[in-house]
């Protein structure tokens, strides 16, 4: 299907895995969008690159400190550069129809809400930001008319599924969990896992940080407190299941006994294409599914006592408060630390469970108290793992 005139769009956070698929999807679909700004954080040679060939009319670089380099590799061509954070919410408030956020952690917040107070389409990648400060990114969509879409595989699942004129007769959510690389490894042996062997997923190809949060399952955990913001279920109506050949991405439940399930390969290039071109579909260049050559697909409940992060999430999002905001921070802070090889694996669930005891857990009634308390919970997150480090 052909548009007539390109939908516009921004992708923030465009060097990195989700941003690099929905400019793939764009580089094989050039009559149906048209790139407005591009943003990263410090890959400054593969954002001037890619502004270029996708003829931006911005580019921003999240670190300041790489303006110049940025400003050199755009010399000469029609291309405004930028840098810094303030930069980063212009580039979400320039004018595109589509605001794909996909910057990761909760650095991402700031632009994304700049994508939604202007009453964008924002095609939502960047889960931390919902955990953040969920409840005011719905309201702050409520109010401008923005229209959020799910890009996570799951959420994009339950969308494509989910009657939002009966959600009455939703019984639950189900979320599908891979089990991460770690799924059949021992407890014992999980402590001495490298972040070599963390980032290395079974079936999806993502950046370093969700790939050990999948390891640690804390992403699907991430997951089910976005589930909790994107869809009028409560907390107990969702549940995880896990499915190690991500083929079933996610499915809802009737009231009726019925179950409908999304399925495709695991390949983001599905999801992304339903949230930048709804409610039409786009031509997705992924290996179709041949579920005769795949044989079985099998399902477990998941391992509360091997994968702590999970039910750490769940509890967070039953506690409230600002259990989430710091829930997140703790975990980007000790997911940064392990990666660093500074931690060990098994760390990463104590430093937020630590986090978690010593920090007051208030609920944040404005987005500067979202922003005040990240502070404060990375801050202490930073002195537990200074206290662990190896
Ligand atoms: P990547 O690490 O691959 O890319 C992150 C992007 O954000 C890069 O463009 C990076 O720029 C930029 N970035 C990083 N830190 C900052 C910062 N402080 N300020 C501004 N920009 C920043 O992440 P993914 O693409 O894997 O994930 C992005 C988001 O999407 C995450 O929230 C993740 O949970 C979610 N997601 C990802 C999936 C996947 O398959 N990858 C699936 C579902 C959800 P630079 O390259 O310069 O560092």
């Amino acid at each position: 299907m052909s548009f007539s005139t390109p939908k516009t769009i921004t992708i923030l956070g465009a060097t990195g895995s989700v941003g690099l698929s929905t400019l793939d999807l764009v580089r094989r679909n050039p009559d149906q969008f048209k790139i407005v700004a591009l943003t990263a954080n410090s890959n400054v040679q593969l954002l001037a690159k890619l502004a270029v060939e996708f003829d931006a009319e911005l580019a921003v670089i999240g670190d300041a400190n790489k303006f110049s380099e940025l400003k050199d590799a755009l010399a000469g061509k029609p291309i405004k550069a930028a840098a810094g954070e303030g930069a980063l919410v212009e580039a979400a408030q320039a004018d595109a129809s589509i605001v794909m956020a996909a910057i990761v952690g909760a650095a991402g917040l700031r632009p994304t809400l700049a994508g939604i107070r202007r009453g964008a389409t924002i095609a939502l990648a960047n889960k931390e930001c919902l955990v953040c400060a969920g409840e005011l990114m719905i309201e702050e969509a409520q109010n401008s008319g923005a229209t959020i879409l799910p890009v996570d595989s799951e959420h994009n699942a339950i969308f494509q599924v989910f009657d939002f004129n009966a959600d009455r007769s939703v019984e639950k959510i189900i979320l599908t969990a891979s089990g991460g690389p770690f799924w059949n490894k021992r407890s014992d042996c999980l402590k001495d896992v490298t972040p070599a062997e963390a980032v290395k997923h079974p079936n999806w190809d993502m950046g370093r940080k969700i790939s050990v949060d999948s390891a640690t399952m804390m992403n699907k955990g991430l997951e089910v407190i976005e589930a909790f913001h994107l869809f009028p279920v409560r907390a107990d109506q969702i549940e995880v299941l896990v499915h190690p050949q991500s083929v079933v991405h996610s499915m809802v439940q009737y009231i009726d006994g019925s179950v409908l399930a999304q399925l495709g390969s695991p390949d983001m290039r599905t999801p992304i294409a339903y949230a930048i071109s709804w409610p039409n579909r786009l031509n997705a260049p992924v290996e179709r599914l041949s579920l005769a050559d795949i044989g079985q697909l099998t399902f477990a409940k998941p391992d509360f006592d091997r994968f702590p992060c999970l039910q750490q999430a769940m509890d967070a999002l039953k506690n409230g408060g600002s259990a989430p905001i710091v829930l997140n921070a703790a975990n980007e802070v000790a997911v940064e630390a392990f990666l660093a090889e500074r931690i060990g694996f098994k760390d990463i669930s104590s430093v937020v469970h630590s986090a978690l005891t010593k920090l007051d857990m208030k609920a944040p009634h404005s987005l500067s108290m979202v922003f005040e308390m990240d502070r404060e919970a990375r801050a202490v997150a930073k002195a537990i793992v200074a206290k662990i480090s190896i």
